[in-house]
């Protein structure tokens, strides 16, 4: 069959995709202008793309199954959204007292709280971490595992024989470069190399995402206070943890005619140092697949950020002193592109904990769901620790490529619980061994022996 390369094209944007419109392919090159100018640069059993929670962890995994792995991450780090949108904690490990999430992602907790970097907050096992901590030990067992890092290096294309992937083509320094490989594994949050190989996509027929927040660290804060003790913590608290009179205040301010922005929360997460909290607060709707979109919410997003710093500065005594120390590496992303895979975790399964005959990962954290305008949030409780099949993870047709972390088969609310670091690193987990058995069992992805792949895991701790 013939080999077609497919580069991003700017047809991606998704906010107003209306029946398929703005969720269309990449656009074809024609391969022999493209390929004088690529450097093959490895042959690879597998090649994860997207180095966060799903992706280092699918690396992780697939590297220990003896495949040869290969991890492409844009930034000159890991940790996905932990590490360049300042998200925390880590949500979460735990349903009702109980571990439910084992394995890979456990041992980089442990690894972490080893490190003086974690600190797991019981009966939820959220985890606060260190962020730059967080950096170190993800990319310490990435390459203990043997795994070969393209750090700084982005997804730009993907060569196809038919609907089977045969290399991706990532930009650095370098120039453009080509890994080969036999399976692939999507990461990217935004299910890029899925997007541009031509997978299909889920609609977003209510033309809305959740929105964007750009999270920041604020130093000076009066940490040893009661308000700061009280909400910096969140595994104590029934429903939502935000700070409720930070907000009631700003609500108020607002309603008496305060210039202040949308905003949710507000949440104030601890980064374990004394003096410091990461703030989750600014909110703006943004379509991370279209790049002008998402500048403009960028932009704006962090002329709030001051804003609302001041506002606490001038309503809060716990917040006198404090002032930005930094910005994340970008705004952070709730929702962007899903596959249409094998199967659809949809939230009446996901609540009521279905487990499926090809369950791989588990989830434990609420239905949480931001509005895109205004400061609301719909919360919803899990019946029980939830799971997630195999199938959300693979595409009718798609012989080789797997999809982990936020882009996997969800409807929306589904994903407004599985989105959180916990449930993508276990189904990353999932990912790269199942990769990795594919591979060894000669099978396309969708033909993976379920029970030896629930072994593999299980072996490691998971609890499926
Ligand atoms: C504001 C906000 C608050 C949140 N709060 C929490 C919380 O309290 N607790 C919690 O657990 N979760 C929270 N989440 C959710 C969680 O952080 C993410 O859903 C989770 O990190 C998704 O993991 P992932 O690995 O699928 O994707 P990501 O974390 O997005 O990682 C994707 C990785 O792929 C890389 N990448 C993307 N495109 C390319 C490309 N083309 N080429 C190369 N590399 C690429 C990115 O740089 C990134 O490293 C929050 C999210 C947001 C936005």
């Amino acid at each position: 069959m013939d080999r077609r390369f497919f580069l991003k094209s700017s047809a991606a944007a998704l906010t107003f995709a209306v029946a398929g419109r703005g969720i269309s392919r990449a656009a074809e090159v024609p391969s022999g202008v493209l390929e004088s100018r690529l450097r093959k640069a490895g042959k690879y059993d597998v090649v994860v793309c997207g180095g966060g929670p799903a992706g280092f962890t699918a690396a992780v995994a697939a590297s220990r199954q003896g495949a040869k792995v290969a991890l492409v991450e844009r930034y000159g780090f890991l940790g996905g959204m932990a590490t360049m949108g300042y998200v925390a904690p880590i949500s979460e490990f735990a349903f009702g007292g109980e571990r439910v999430i084992g394995g890979i992602p456990w041992e980089f907790v442990q690894r972490l709280e080893a490190l003086g970097g974690a600190y797991v907050e019981w009966p939820k096992g959220n985890v606060d971490f260190d962020i730059e901590l967080y950096k170190l030990c993800a990319q310490r067992m990435v390459l203990e595992a043997g795994v070969d890092l393209y750090m700084r290096s982005s997804l730009i294309g993907v060569e196809m024989s038919g609907r089977e992937l045969c290399s991706v083509i990532i930009e650095n320094k370098n120039g453009l470069e080509q890994l080969q490989a036999t399976r692939f594994i999507d990461a990217t949050g935004d299910g890029d190399l899925a997007w541009m190989a031509g997978v299909p996509m889920q609609g977003n027929p209510e033309g809305e995402l959740q929105p964007s927040s750009f999270c920041f660290v604020l130093s000076g804060v009066d940490t040893d206070s009661p308000l700061l003790r009280r909400y910096m913590y969140h595994s104590g608290k029934k429903g939502s943890s935000q700070c409720t009179p930070v907000r009631d205040k700003l609500l108020e301010l607002k309603k008496n005619g305060a210039e202040l922005p949308d905003f949710g929360g507000p949440w104030f997460n601890s980064v374990m140092h004394a003096g410091s909290v990461a703030v989750n607060i600014t909110r703006s709707a943004a379509d991370s697949t279209d790049n002008r979109n998402f500048t403009r919410a960028e932009c704006r997003l962090r002329e709030d950020i001051f804003r609302f710093t001041q506002a606490l500065r001038e309503h809060f005594p716990e917040f006198k002193n404090c002032y930005v120390s930094s910005t994340a590496p970008q705004a952070g992303i709730r929702e962007s592109r899903r596959i249409l895979g094998a199967h659809t975790v949809t939230a009446e399964e996901y609540v009521s904990g279905i487990k499926y005959p090809d369950s791989i990962s588990r989830g434990a954290h609420q239905i949480d769901m931001h509005a895109s305008k205004g400061s609301g949030q719909v919360l919803i409780k899990l019946e029980q620790a939830a799971y997630v099949p195999y199938r959300a993870l693979i595409a009718d047709g798609f012989p080789n490529l797997i999809v982990a972390g936020r882009c996997i088969s969800a409807d929306r609310k589904s994903l407004a619980s599985l989105r959180v670091q916990a449930s993508c690193m276990g189904i990353g987990q999932a990912a790269g061994a199942a990769a990795a058995r594919s591979l060894k069992e000669g099978r396309a992805v969708q033909s993976v022996d379920i029970q030896g792949l629930v072994e593999v895991l299980r072996s490691w701790g998971a609890f499926v």
